[in-house]
């Protein structure tokens, strides 16, 4: 095996999302322009492997990049419609093809940033560095942001309860006016729930083409067939019998407040889904990666060791409650919503997934919810303080 004599400042590990926006903002700030930096990667990334979509104000990094974007969105309960609008947010949608296309850095001779595709097989830090050993070689560096996410970590404790949510897309073709492509579909939780936590999310890129999805928040994954005769029965349920299945796409992304900070060392962070960057209460992660990203930079600039980064907030113990409690009434979690939705303006929803809240809006948020959820989230409170 070789190894790499070169001493590097920074490897990043993995070439996703989450190593994608840290190289691509390293390679931004002129306080990083001499650091040798590596990124690995096992894959070539010249595929669409995932779609993401999240919502922030309009101007955004990627709006030059975005498949669609939306001003407008419904959700929909047994008993409500609620149609409304996102401003100042945008709903946007990026395939991953196009940014990695943008951002993943082709292999290069002898210029920093260099990529190499490889696959990573260990990751040691010790004595004050960190080796990372591939297939086609080791490597050293002062810091290593490692993006490969180990499920074990999250199965190996009980906690923490660790949902999924998990789905299958189908970018479909359907007869002109089938979609109203001026608004999305966030949640329709009108579906039969089966005993778990399940909606349908619709992203229409025109009045033909959209992407539709059946998705839940729950422990176990359901068998192929049952999220396809989900999307099937919906497209049925809404009148649209005739379509075209373009692309398919399927997810299972952790739902976990597990403390992933805890395999951090001075040299070492977990970043992405690997550093516990997805929202857990919802899985989103790419806005959060976004942000997380620009707080690292701040922090490498401090010159602290790497597992003073983290930080804990009182949003991470709302998250754990509400995963507390969806764990436990799983087959109520539509309730939640449907409610949440119901009594507090969408915005201070989207406000409150982004943490930008302040506590007064948090207790309008709780106090929206019937006694009986009360209760849910009081019996949970008193589980983790006790
Ligand atoms: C289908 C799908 C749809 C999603 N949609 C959304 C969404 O709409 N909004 C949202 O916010 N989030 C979404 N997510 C969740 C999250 O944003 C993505 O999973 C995101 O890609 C996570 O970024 P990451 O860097 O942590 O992991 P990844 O993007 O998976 O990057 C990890 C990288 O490490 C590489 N790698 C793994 N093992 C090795 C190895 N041994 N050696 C070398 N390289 C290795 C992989 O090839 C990969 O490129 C979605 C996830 C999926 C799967």
């Amino acid at each position: 095996m070789t190894v790499i004599k070169e001493k590097l400042d920074y490897i990043i590990c993995g070439g996703g999302a989450s190593g994608l926006l840290l190289l691509k903002a390293l390679k931004e700030d002129s306080y990083f322009s001499e650091k040798k930096i590596l990124l690995i990667e096992k894959n070539l990334k010249n595929s669409n492997d995932r779609t993401w979509s999240f919502w922030e104000k309009s101007g955004g990094d990627f709006d030059e990049l975005l498949a669609a974007k939306w001003d407008q969105a419904t959700f929909i309960g047994p008993e409500n419609k609620q149609a409304f609008c996102l401003e100042p947010y945008q709903y946007k949608m990026l395939r991953s093809s196009t940014f990695y296309k943008k951002y993943f850095p082709q292999p290069t001779g002898h210029n920093y940033p260099k990529t190499l595709q490889a696959q990573i097989t260990e990751i040691k830090s010790e004595n004050g560095e960190c080796k990372v050993s591939t297939d086609k070689g080791t490597f050293t560096a002062d810091m290593v942001f490692n993006s490969l996410f180990d499920p074990k970590v999250l199965v190996s404790q009980s906690k923490y309860p660790v949902l999924k949510q998990h789905f299958i897309g189908w970018f479909i073709k359907a007869p002109k006016g089938s979609f109203d492509p001026s608004k999305i579909l966030f949640m329709d939780f009108n579906i039969p729930q089966y005993e778990q936590t399940r909606f349908l999310y619709i992203l229409p890129q025109d009045d033909q083409h959209a992407l539709v999805e059946y998705t839940l928040f729950s422990k176990e994954l359901l068998e192929k067939k049952e999220y396809e005769d989900g999307i099937k029965n919906y497209l049925s349920k809404i009148g649209i019998k005739e379509y075209a299945i373009k692309e398919k796409e399927q997810g299972n992304i952790p739902m976990s407040c597990f403390p992933f900070n805890q395999s951090n060392t001075a040299n070492l962070l977990h970043i992405g889904t690997a550093g516990g960057w997805t929202k857990a209460s919802t899985g989103f992660t790419f806005m959060n990666t976004v942000r997380q990203v620009e707080r690292l930079l701040c922090f490498l600039k401090t010159e602290q060791p790497l597992t003073a980064f983290h930080q804990k907030n009182r949003f991470w113990f709302y998250d754990l409650l509400l995963l507390d409690v969806l764990d436990k009434h799983n087959e109520n979690g539509s309730e939640l919503f449907i409610r949440m939705f119901a009594k507090n303006p969408p915005l201070r929803i989207f406000r409150f997934l982004d943490e930008k809240t302040s506590f007064g809006e948090e207790l309008l948020i709780l106090s929206s919810f019937s006694l009986k959820q009360i209760g849910w989230f009081l019996s949970a409170f008193f589980k983790r303080a006790f």
